[in-house]
C-alpha cells in the first residue's frame, strides 16, 4: 500500500491507496486448460529414474513456469546440464543425495529445498537406499537444457 497526498483539499495528512491491490484485467483462457491430471501425463523413464512434466507452456499453452516430478533411483545420477533461460528450484519429497553446483556439493534430504541458478551447471546424485522424488519448477513455461555428459551410475 502506498499513500498519497489529498490534492483535492491541500490537506497536510496523507491517504492510503491501495491502487497496486486491485485485480489486474486479464484474458483468462478456459479454466479446464489450466489443469493437468499427472494420471493422464505420460511418465519419460531412463537408466536413472523417470520424470514427468505437469505444467509447461505445451501442456498449458501460455504457462510461464515449467513444473515436474522427477524419479532418481538408488546410486543413479542424472547427466549433469544447465538451463540457459531459467532458474530451478528442486524440493526433495524423499531421499538424500548430493547436489552439485559448478562442482560444488551440497547434501540434500528429504524437506529440503535448493534454488539453482540458471547457467550454473548441476545434477543429483542418489546417495541413500531409497529412490529420490522431487518437485522441479523453472522459472520459464519453455525451459531449456544443455546436457554436459551421459547419465550413468556416480
Ligand atoms: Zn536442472
Amino acid at each position: 500500500m502506498t499513500r498519497m497526498f489529498c490534492w483535492t483539499c491541500l490537506c497536510l495528512f496523507v491517504l492510503p491507496v491501495a491502487a497496486e491491490d486491485k485485480p489486474v484485467p486479464s484474458n483468462l483462457p478456459d479454466p479446464a486448460t489450466l489443469v493437468t491430471d499427472s494420471a493422464q501425463l505420460p511418465v519419460d523413464k531412463s537408466t536413472w529414474g523417470s520424470l514427468q512434466w505437469l505444467c509447461n507452456d505445451k501442456l498449458s499453452p501460455g504457462a510461464l513456469q515449467t513444473v515436474g516430478l522427477a524419479v532418481l533411483l538408488p546410486g543413479q545420477r542424472n547427466p549433469v546440464h544447465f538451463h540457459p533461460n531459467c532458474e530451478e528450484v528442486l524440493y526433495m519429497l524423499s531421499g538424500q543425495g548430493q547436489h552439485t553446483l559448478d562442482g560444488r556439493v551440497v547434501e540434500l534430504k528429504a524437506g529440503m529445498t535448493i534454488r539453482i541458478p540458471a547457467g550454473v551447471k548441476h545434477n543429483l546424485i542418489n546417495t541413500g537406499k531409497e529412490p529420490i522424488r522431487t518437485v522441479m519448477a523453472f522459472s520459464s513455461g519453455d525451459r531449456k537444457t544443455v546436457f554436459l555428459d551421459q547419465p550413468s551410475t556416480k
